[in-house]
């Protein structure tokens, strides 16, 4: 077995291509399948390499590793459509001796033409040079007259294929739109064409792709039949669509793989929530790590209906994925992020480790630590908005005046008590105590555990802090 991704190299890689990718390779790694990358670079102004390397970067993120490639030539290559011009120009010239191909010389205004005037007399629409003789065709070429190269539809021929996803699927010809170019007049062939050539050749047994490309599927077939080469099975996904029941866009979130890498989402996690896409498990257990993802896909259990992407759902997995892993592992992976977030100079390594080990639970994400980080690294940590207003309640001044007191009091290793011993002083309980702390502590009304960062700040910063809470309010 032998499937294939196949990257239009025209910009970043999108998360619904990304399914794709993900798709092929479970079925690649459960059915023990060859998995071959193949970049479809034929739209020469759009392709960019730049395009290419950050798609194929982002499925090695992914954790795609695939065993053939543009980068890893296993006899079937060339891997890039750019570079496989001669290869193509044989197909095409088989094309035009058997007749199942022509040169059309009409301009795409006549060719226009014809078709409006075919649909006004109800007649199905036929090329003008559809039946020209190929000296003919040979002699006009001869002469320097621009031409394209077209594929002659059959009339009223069925074309049928049995998709593992939408069941059997046929198409009439006469509803494909007539003769269509195969290669425009500056001598480039178009995707519809190649694509088949080269699933042809380089023994594509599986196409697994979207379902955007379900409507080319019969000009593919035909094009097969025509150079007698054989036809892959199919297995179209369903479209991804926004909340909004919309085909999925920038509009609902985030839509490159790079951004979910910057982000801070983790490949696995991705892989997780792209492999179980249009499905669920019988027991509906949702977080599949690769190889249990492999162990219960299947093509059939993917549904016929649009899948709609929940970015909560992936942040929520995200998440999961992150309380999944030792602690010296997501440590390494949130340094970056805390970083970015202006800490440049970390707290020694085991005090690094208790601060994510308090702040990894509230972090879905790992760009998500700079919104908590300050609370241990920063000296002072200004009060937002809501805080601020708390603090200057009344029962939040007498909290201040008490900490204040007590921090003249005790000594450094009396710290951990800190907090029993305000409870003591208070007269007020519940949330009238625990949230000015907080609020003195933090300069945030919520986040971890005050017995965690109490002791983790230690005594310097938590007298700075509480001084600097009694001379703003008191
Ligand atoms: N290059 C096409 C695309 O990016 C994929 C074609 C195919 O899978 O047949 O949409």
């Amino acid at each position: 077995m032998r499937v294939r991704f196949a990257p239009s190299p025209t910009g970043y890689l999108h998360i619904g291509n990304a399914r794709t990718a993900v798709i092929n390779y479970i079925i690649a790694k459960k059915y023990n399948a060859e998995y071959i990358i193949r970049i479809e670079d034929t739209d020469k102004e759009r392709s960019t390499k730049e395009s290419e390397i950050s798609i194929l970067q982002d499925l090695k993120w992914l954790g795609i590793n695939w065993t053939e490639g543009p980068d890893m030539d296993k006899g079937h290559g060339p891997y890039r459509q750019s570079e496989r011009d001669h290869i193509y120009k044989e197909y095409t010239d088989r094309l035009l001796k058997s007749g199942h191909g022509f040169r059309c010389f009409c301009s795409r205004e006549q060719v226009e033409e014809d078709k409006a005037k075919a649909m006004a007399e109800n007649k199905p629409f036929h090329d003008r040079c559809r039946n020209m003789p190929l000296a003919e065709q040979e002699r006009l070429a001869a002469e320097g007259k621009e031409f394209t190269v077209k594929f002659k539809v059959p009339e009223n021929t069925e074309i049928s294929f049995d998709d593992k996803i939408k069941g059997t699927v046929t198409f009439n010809s006469d509803n494909i739109g007539g003769d269509f170019i195969i290669v425009r007049s500056d001598g480039g062939p178009v995707y519809n064409y190649i694509v088949i050539i080269d699933d042809a050749l380089m023994e594509v047994t599986h196409v697994i792709r979207g379902e955007d490309h379900l409507s080319n599927t019969p000009k593919q077939i035909l094009i097969a039949k025509a150079l007698d080469l054989p036809v892959p099975e199919y297995a179209h996904l369903p479209l991804i669509l926004g909340s909004d029941k919309k085909k999925l866009s920038k509009r609902h979130g985030i839509t490159s793989v790079d951004l979910y890498k910057q982000e801070g989402y983790l490949p696995e996690a991705l892989m997780n929530y792209l492999g179980l896409l249009g499905w669920s498990t019988e027991s509906g257990e949702e977080l599949l790590e690769f190889e249990r993802l492999v162990e219960l896909f299947e093509l059939e259990n993917i549904g016929k209906s649009p899948a709609v992407f929940d970015f909560q759902k992936l942040k929520w997995m995200n998440g999961a994925y992150l309380k999944k892993y030792p602690l010296d592992k997501v440590t390494e992976m949130f340094i970056p992020y805390i970083k970015a977030a202006g800490f440049e100079t970390l707290p020694e390594r085991s005090k690094l480790e208790d601060i994510i080990s308090a702040l990894r639970n509230s972090c879905e994400i790992l760009s998500d630590i700079s919104k908590f980080i300050g609370i241990f690294l920063n000296e002072i940590n200004e009060p937002d908005e809501e805080t601020d207003s708390h603090l200057k309640e009344d029962y939040a001044i007498d909290i201040i005046k008490i900490c204040n007191e007590l921090i003249e009091q005790i000594t450094p290793d009396e710290i951990s008590s800190f907090i029993s011993k305000v409870k003591e002083k208070s007269p007020h309980k519940g949330k009238k105590l625990f949230h000015p702390i907080r609020a003195i502590v933090t300069g945030r009304l919520s986040g971890p555990e005050l017995d965690i960062v109490i002791p983790i700040i230690g005594f310097d910063k938590l007298k700075k802090r509480i001084k600097y809470a009694y001379s703003r309010y008191c």
